[in-house]
């Protein structure tokens, strides 16, 4: 699996990119993308190695370059090293908006203050550092260096004849240390030894980063010591990974020399983001190959799942991390059992865009739990199918939004091909009678192709948004065509009983079909017709914060206190009423003056979609009105909402709806809403905030017991508001008793079981 050297030709067919112009257009499609995470380990990647970590010094240069790449917008440039805090303050000085990270993880500072990500005590080292200096003092040219919490001992300078003696004296050390300390770890670094805490890992840098720029954003690390591994094999099929130095066995993609290499690739994505840059870059050649063959695998899974995108690479476990704390999505959390119980395997797009016509070859890696396959899909794929007719016409479609849809023939062409291509891919990887599950308003035309292809197998789907009814549906110019094709599977499944009878009125409506209570006949088969309400995962929100995410939530809640705290959650979407929620917290403030200074709201938006039309315009407007609504009535040290353009990670959240009055759940129409349960979930019983959820969310079916409220109506959402925030302890306690008894009782894994059972009773 691993190269080392490529002829360039070779190289390139490697990754079906015959061309310079095709690698090109591939690290175009990456350097583009925003948001963009940069992480650049420092010694033997940014400055080549001197004698003693204190001689180096950044060059002029190279810091004019950094800087430049660190003020980008939709960039985020950060420096992750093994150096203590100090070291990397004197020598990123000269480079402001830079990220840092020190001490392999122990350490980061984004904008503010340096924050540490170890519990353990910096005496713990002590006694280690206290016998290698001992050694070091006899032993010309070595150097110990102490950090927070960790150890190296530097040989470098050490003359070759001394090095047989120093290193038995050292690994002595180490080992006996070791032995009574099992918290730590020894590192082989570059003319180093180094202990540290055995939890303190470079890859921390890669989570902080995702946590920070969003589920959306693509990240490229370069490294050149075996501690970046742990950043590389964090990485997803989204992100590239760069080698940098000789080649050898690694997780990295992609090999560049030599720091001058490295400086010279930086400089050109910043001029490219610029839309300057040069026509032909020296790009990184490939090193490994992501992509194998999935002929021969064919047989071996017994379950498939399809969705559009892949669950987040990064985030799932490969076996040797197994028992790690992971943050993963509910659907992940809830799936993963069911493929590994059932030996199963799931398909989607990488995230990856080709340069080519066509998508790339079925990628697998059955080293990750859940085991993945993917497709890159090529950019008119990404254009037509996905940010056109899936996001222009079927979401807003089906959301009910019809002022938003754009229906264009050759993007429908677009979802038909991809739809194909899906059931081709997938009739690839798994035997004509094996159960396929496909999931969301991507893939609805994807049993038809896989009946073409001779599935024989059940086929169900699962729909994750909305289904209007016949007089929405019909505005579609290919309605009867798309709903034949999704009578080819066995089973259809919906988040409420709304959406099941919505689905059946417009089969009777529209279709020749014969339509009963849970089922339609068509073309002599028989297709089952279900509510599968998703659930979360409760417990992944009620476990006590770690201390970094405790304080992180704590500076935030600081700055609005005392005011009581009223917090929405969302992608930036606009089914999901933002600016409306905003203006009925304006009119709270008008219509009960006595709120102001008592409470906040703070906004969360995730950033979602920006290259869709529309999407970058709800942006505005809703940041217009935040800057209206706090002109307008902000006083003193009270700002009324507090709005943050980013993604927090599901332990932030559960920290924030924890120390919420009000959870505001506001969506003008939402398929479900898991937010609205994962509030829920994280609330302290005794002490519980309330649920304020619009009624047009799916997940209103099931929370009878919040306040339900009609974003369509400001004063009316206002007056709900100022409900939610007078509600005694005890009807508190006694809505949020019933509210948690749902959430708990339909889960993620309740509903993947029930709606597996379900397919499976197809067959
Ligand atoms: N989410 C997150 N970080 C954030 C904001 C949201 O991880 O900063 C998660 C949230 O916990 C929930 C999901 O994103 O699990 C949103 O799901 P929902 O059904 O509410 O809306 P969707 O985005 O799927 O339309």
């Amino acid at each position: 699996m691993f190269g080392s050297c490529y002829s360039s030709k070779a190289k390139h067919e490697r990754y079906g990119m015959d061309t310079y112009q095709g690698l090109l257009a591939h690290w175009l499609s990456l350097v583009r993308h925003t948001p963009l995470g940069v992480i650049c380990d420092l010694d033997g990647t940014l400055l080549p190695f001197v004698s003693t970590p204190s001689e180096s010094r950044l060059p002029p240069g190279l810091a004019v370059k950094l800087s430049e790449l660190a003020a980008l917008q939709g960039l985020l440039l950060a420096i992750v090293s093994g150096r203590p805090r100090e070291d990397l303050e004197r020598l990123l000085a000269p480079v402001p908006g830079v990220w840092l990270v020190a001490e392999h993880g122990g350490w980061r500072r984004s904008t503010g203050a340096w924050e540490a990500t170890v519990d353990r005590q910096p005496r713990d080292v002590e006694p280690l550092a206290t016998r290698l200096g001992q050694i070091a003092a006899s032993v010309p040219g070595a150097l110990v260096e102490r950090k927070t919490w960790s150890v190296t001992f530097h040989y470098r300078l050490v003359p070759e004849p001394e090095r047989a003696a120093m290193t038995v004296a050292v690994d002595a050390a180490i080992e006996e240390y070791l032995a009574q300390a099992p918290g730590f770890e020894r590192l082989e670094g570059v003319k180093v030894f180094e202990v540290r805490p055995s939890h303190m890992r470079k890859s921390i840098a890669v989570t902080w980063l995702r946590e920070q720029l969003g589920a959306e954003a693509r990240l490229l690390a370069f490294g050149d010591d075996l501690t970046d591994e742990e950043m590389f094999r964090e990485f997803g099929v989204a992100d590239e990974s760069v080698l940098v130095g000789p080649p050898r066995r690694s997780h990295a993609r992609w090999r560049l020399a030599d720091p001058v290499a490295v400086a010279g690739l930086l400089d050109w994505i910043a001029a490219t983001r610029c839309g300057q840059a040069e026509a032909s870059p020296q790009l990184p050649e490939p090193l490994t190959t992501p992509l194998c063959g999935a002929g021969s695998i064919r047989g071996r899974y017994e379950l498939l799942i399809v969705s559009n995108r892949l669950p987040d690479l990064r985030r799932a476990t490969r076996p040797r991390e197994a028992g790690r704390k992971r943050n993963v999505g509910g659907l992940v959390s809830a799936l993963e059992p069911v493929l590994g119980a059932r030996h199963g395997l799931w398909l989607g797009w990488s995230g990856r865009i080709t340069a080519e016509q066509e998508p790339g070859p079925i990628g697998i890696d059955d080293e990750l739990r859940p085991v993945l396959a993917w497709m890159d899909f090529p950019e008119r794929w990404h254009r037509s199918y996905y940010n056109g007719f899936c996001n222009r016409a079927l979401w807003p479609l089906f959301h009910m939004f019809p002022q938003h849809v754009a229906f264009v023939d050759s993007e429908w062409d677009c979802y038909q091909e991809v739809n194909r291509a899906f059931a081709a891919a997938a009739s690839e990887l798994v035997l004509p009678e094996t159960p396929v599950w496909m999931n969301d308003y991507h893939l609805l035309l994807a049993a038809q192709g896989l009946r073409e292809l001779g599935h024989r197998g059940p086929l169900g789907l699962f729909l994750h948004i909305p289904f209007p009814g016949p007089d929405l549906f019909e505005l579609l110019p290919w309605a009867e065509q798309l709903l034949d094709a999704m009578l080819d599977y066995d089973l259809l499944g919906f988040h409420t009983a709304a959406y099941v009878d919505n689905f059946l009125h417009t089969v009777g409506a529209l279709s020749p079909a014969k339509v009963s209570d849970d089922a339609v006949e068509h073309r002599g088969r028989r297709v089952r017709v279900r509510a599968f309400p998703l659930g979360i995962i409760p417990a992944s929100f009620q476990e006590p914060a770690d201390r970094a995410v405790a304080d992180e939530v704590d500076t935030l809640l600081r700055a609005i206190t005392p005011s009581r705290l009223v917090l929405g959650v969302d992608r930036l979407d606009y089914t999901k009423g933002i600016p409306e929620r905003l203006e009925a917290f304006g009119r709270l403030l008008e219509l009960h003056p006595e709120w102001r200074g008592r409470v906040s709201l703070v906004q969360i938006s995730v950033p979602s979609r920006a290259d869709v039309p529309g999407y970058a315009e709800q942006r505005r407007r809703i940041e217009n009105i935040v800057g209206r609504i706090n002109g307008e009535h902000g006083e003193g040290a009270w700002v009324p909402v507090r709005y943050l353009y980013r993604s927090y990670s599901h332990a932030h959240l559960a920290e924030l709806y924890r120390a919420a009055a009000v959870g505001y759940v506001t969506p003008l129409r939402d398929g479900m809403n898991l937010v609205a349960k994962e509030f829920v979930a994280a609330q302290e019983p005794k002490e519980p905030g309330v649920l304020l959820l619009s009624k047009f969310a799916g997940a209103a079916a099931e929370l009878r017991d919040a306040v339900l409220t009609n974003p369509w109506q400001a004063d009316g959402m206002a007056r709900d508001l100022d409900r939610a925030l007078r509600m005694g302890l005890a009807e508190r306690r006694e809505r949020h008793r019933k509210l948690l008894a749902v959430v708990s009782q339909t889960t993620a894994a309740t509903w993947a079981e029930d709606f597996l059972e379900a397919l499976t009773a197809c067959g």
